[in-house]
């Protein structure tokens, strides 16, 4: 199929790149808050559309509508893309749902763990989903150009694609690859996915080396400090320690299920150089691939300004914690415990990211807390058992 009508959900940088480089089909726009699509409306009216700018390569897309109402959005596209935050996955399928017809594509950027699940259980039988294992782009909407310019900072040399049913994947990572003008590479399932999504490493893992030893003083920085260009030899050690312990994962599962295709579940170093190729200048360790890696080398921790309005402290409230655990290393953690593999490195960022958001997801090492209820761990979803997750 190729998509004659397009609904794009959100009006952040995501959104920005995609409404650009869509610049030649039929698209609407889904943003379910009403000052957010006024400003978005209004950025493209008053420069007749978005410009994407990746190095000399322009793309520039104008919406045909941009709306916070379902009805004027959804009916008749066949083929949605979420560039959301994982946590407005459930909201805006929930949304769309009462419009989709059996055949329509769904497409999450990026899926995050356990996007099946959550949207299997949502939309109407026959809605085909596929899922992106990150975004492509690293993206920031030019500042003061909302609605009008947004500057692609890096692109990812190769990323994954899963779909349910698993048997148009191939059709899927064609099509959207052309669409997006980038290398979308077919992966076995969701579940490969899931487990293949490194965000749930990288950021949780940097933000509990970085700051949990933060006692609450000031960094004693004007300026958020560099986030992978930090990674120090400690940083990286827990890193590794988590990637060892999702491949004890994978290694369960196709223990118990020896036709399991989990090839795209890459340890942590090997996706880097993957994934970012040339841009990395030294590959030798984990270490060297996020030090000096170009593609990461401008960005800093998530700070936020402290109460004496001067200094910096770390945002927890940033997506590095809530949306990668709840929905990135939770749902690992979940599927860890169906395998009974033990998880002590990733328990130990767990353990430290839930007191910093004063959540509660893991008591006595057991998944038990009461804020699970936000997040895609399996066991939501009624699977109890390996069987069921790998049936
Ligand atoms: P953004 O913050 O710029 O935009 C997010 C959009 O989601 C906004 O339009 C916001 O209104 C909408 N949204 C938030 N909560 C919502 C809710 N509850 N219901 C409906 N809509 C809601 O984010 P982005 O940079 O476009 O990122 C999109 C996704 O891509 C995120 O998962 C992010 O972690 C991931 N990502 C982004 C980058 C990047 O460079 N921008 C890189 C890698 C991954």
């Amino acid at each position: 199929m190729w998509p004659e009508r397009i609904t794009v959900c959100g009006g952040g940088n995501a959104a920005h790149v995609l409404i650009a480089m869509l610049e030649n089909s039929a698209v609407s726009v889904y943003v379910p808050f009403a000052d957010e699509a006024e400003r978005l409306r209004a950025g493209c009216r008053r420069a007749g559309g978005v410009t994407a700018r990746a190095g000399e390569t322009v793309w520039r897309g104008e919406p045909q509508t941009i709306s916070d109402d379902p009805a004027k959005v959804f009916p008749d596209a066949n083929l949605v893309l979420l560039a959301l935050p994982a946590s407005a996955h459930g909201v805006t399928l929930a949304a769309a749902t009462p419009y989709l017809r059996s055949g329509a594509w769904v497409v999450a950027l990026p899926a995050r763990g356990g996007f099946d699940w959550e949207a299997a259980a949502l939309l109407p039988e026959g809605v085909v989903l596929a899922g992106l294992q990150t975004l492509p782009w690293a993206c920031r909407i030019v500042p003061g150009k909302y609605g009008e310019a947004v500057e692609i900072l890096g692109t990812k040399k190769v990323v994954d694609l899963a779909s349910r049913p698993a048997t148009v994947s191939t059709e899927l990572a064609a099509t959207l690859s052309q669409l997006f003008h980038i290398s979308l590479q077919p992966v076995s399932s969701f579940l490969a996915l899931t487990l293949a999504n490194t965000g749930q490493i990288i950021h949780p893992g940097i933000m509990h080396g970085m700051f949990h030893n933060w006692d609450g003083k000031l960094p004693g920085e004007d300026q958020a400090p560099l986030f992978y260009a930090g990674v120090t030899p400690e940083i990286a050690a827990q890193l590794q320690a988590m990637s060892d312990e999702i491949q004890a994962v994978r290694t369960a599962l196709i223990a118990a299920r020896p036709d399991l295709d989990l090839t795209a579940v890459l340890p942590l170093d090997a996706w880097l150089r993957r994934s970012y190729g040339s841009d990395i200048a030294d590959s030798a360790s984990l270490r060297t691939c996020f030090t000096t890696n170009r593609a990461y080398a401008s960005l800093r921790a998530p700070m936020k300004l402290n109460h004496d309005g001067k200094t910096l402290v770390p945002s927890f409230e940033a997506r590095y914690l809530t949306e990668d655990v709840p929905f990135g290393l939770l749902v690992t953690r979940g599927i860890a415990e169906l395998c009974n593999v033990s998880t002590p490195a990733i328990d130990r960022v767990i353990e430290w990211a839930q007191t910093a958001l004063s959540r509660e997801w893991l008591e006595h090492d057991r998944l038990r807390g009461r804020d699970l209820a936000n997040s895609r761990i399996p066991q939501r979803f009624g699977i109890r058992e390996l069987s069921e997750l790998v049936s």
